[in-house]
């Protein structure tokens, strides 16, 4: 089996040179862990050998052989698990999470732990304390955040697909700047046990893949309940293969007031062009109304960090990772909470800490708490009418390192598009539209058209992106050698 064939062929397409003896299972986990010694981008924090990558991986299985990478927020047992933070730095976790736990199952061969922003805060990967991934189109612009390790390696073809998280966006956005599939599954469809916890109400594992089929094939891996995470219910049924070719019957609502300024040029004209694509392939384009959606980044940026500035809490020095000083016990926690956080997730805390504080509680927690449903109902009236919702994944391409790391305004409004679906909890989806140069000018990068759907509707969602990529025909090889140096 040829090398460019070898890079050439997503997760389904893998598994099949392996099920057909093409290729073997040793000569594909060899070939991936020597593209990811060659990591360009930053994307690998830490890799895998032949043995560790096998370590606790069924002998066969559905994709038996089909390595993947791993967003370094999911815990595995012996191997370091960071969430890109000083905090945990030297963490090896006794267990491992259940959705690593079910890719093993399923005869996946792990190639390493990825780069992320610091717990999964920022939108740019510029966040984790190991320095920034870098974007395969374009080294010189960011990945997008936080899982940006993770859509980096896999744009970049260092590793055939990947696992994410995706709490506000961090699975889409990533997946729209490195022209990639990004899914963000209905929350409790997978599992979240030993995910390591930012904000609990809204953190969903999701994959990243090159294919609307990869993302339904791991999606059907990872799904399911599990005794550990009762939040965790599964999908009924599972999920099939996707095969789609058309969109007749099917109506796609435009959230027209949310889709106004601050959008790039490029953005909205493959946006647009993809609205007429889905007319081609006979499905209703629909302008609809979602009044609270405006309101999302404000409520989110209240319960994100207050659910953050609790779970962080247990980063005291006492049973996890870092343990700074031990002169006294308050200095303890002072100083390793000092040392062991950067700056956006101590804003976090703070933000948090204050929103939750007895006399603001309900001025800050509880109206955001009130947008939130508010939004639901936005949604749910919506899937009255239609059966998806569509937006541009984000306002912009990919940005240049640096752009945005002084403003954390301009970075937060990132998720102007991703946020509500998270605040909602269902399924959505960020597929490849095209490439566009941004505002401003310089190279062409790639563009996220997002699709969502109803809570547990991700058969029909991922049915329906498969038609829409069928007709796009997106081609992202030029990313491929952008992975290594
Ligand atoms: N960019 C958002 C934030 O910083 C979303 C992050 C995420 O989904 N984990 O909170």
């Amino acid at each position: 089996m040829s090398r460019s064939e070898l890079l050439a062929a997503d997760g389904a397409a893998t598994a099949a040179l392996i099920a057909s003896g093409e290729a073997s299972a040793n000569e594909v986990l060899d070939f991936w862990l020597e593209r990811a010694g060659s990591d360009a981008l930053n994307g690998y924090l830490w890799r895998a050998d032949r043995e560790s990558a096998r370590r606790g991986v069924a002998a066969d299985g559905p994709l038996a052989g089909v390595p993947l990478a791993i967003k370094d927020i999911f815990c595995t047992e012996g191997v370091p698990t960071t969430a890109a933070s000083r905090m945990l730095e030297t963490y090896v976790p006794p267990y491992t999470a259940t959705a690593v736990g079910r890719v093993a199952g399923a005869g996946m061969p792990m190639l390493g732990k990825t780069n992320m922003d610091e717990f999964a805060m920022g939108s740019s990967n510029e966040n984790s304390a190991f320095g920034p991934s870098l974007n395969p189109w374009d080294h010189e612009r960011v990945p997008g955040g936080s899982s940006g390790g993770s859509a980096a390696v896999v744009a970049g073809g260092l590793a055939p697909w990947a696992l994410g998280t995706d709490t506000g966006g961090s699975i889409r956005q990533p997946a729209g700047f490195c022209g990639i599939v990004g899914l963000k599954p209905t929350y409790g469809s997978i599992s979240r046990f030993g995910m390591i916890a930012f904000a609990s109400s809204l953190d969903q594992c999701g994959p990243l893949t090159r294919s609307v089929t990869d993302a339904a094939l791991l999606l059907d891996v990872l799904q399911g309940r599990d005794r550990m995470d009762s939040t965790s219910v599964g999908i009924e049924g599972g999920i099939a293969r996707p095969s789609a070719e058309r969109l007749d019957g099917l109506t796609f609502g435009v959230p027209r007031g949310l889709i106004g300024e601050g959008i790039e040029g490029g953005v909205l004209a493959r946006f647009e062009e993809t609205l007429l694509k889905i007319a081609d392939l006979g499905g209703t384009i629909a302008d609809i109304e979602l009044p609270h959606a405006g309101h999302a980044i404000s409520a989110y940026y209240v319960l994100a960090p207050a659910e953050a500035s609790t779970n962080l809490s247990r980063y005291d020095g006492v049973r996890y990772g870092l343990r700074a000083s031990d002169e006294d016990l308050l200095s303890m926690y002072e100083v390793t909470r000092e040392e062991g956080f950067g700056p956006e997730v101590k804003r976090r805390i703070m933000l948090g800490t204050y929103a939750l504080s007895s006399g603001y509680y309900d001025a800050y927690y509880g109206r955001a708490q009130r947008v939130r449903t508010r939004i639901v109902e936005d949604f749910d009236r919506a899937f009255g009418d239609v059966d998806f919702v569509v937006t541009p994944t984000s306002p912009t391409v990919a940005f240049r390192l640096g752009e945005k790391t002084e403003d954390p305004w301009a970075m937060y409004q990132s998720d102007l598009f991703t946020v509500p679906m998270s605040l909602a909890g269902i399924p959505a989806i960020s597929i490849p539209a095209g490439l566009a140069r941004p505002d401003g000018g310089g190279p062409e990068l790639p563009v996220g058209f997002q699709i969502a759907a109803p809570a547990f509707a991700e058969q029909r969602l991922l049915d329906a992106s498969f038609a829409l990529e069928g007709a796009i025909g997106f081609d992202g090889t030029a990313a491929l050698e952008g992975g290594v140096a």
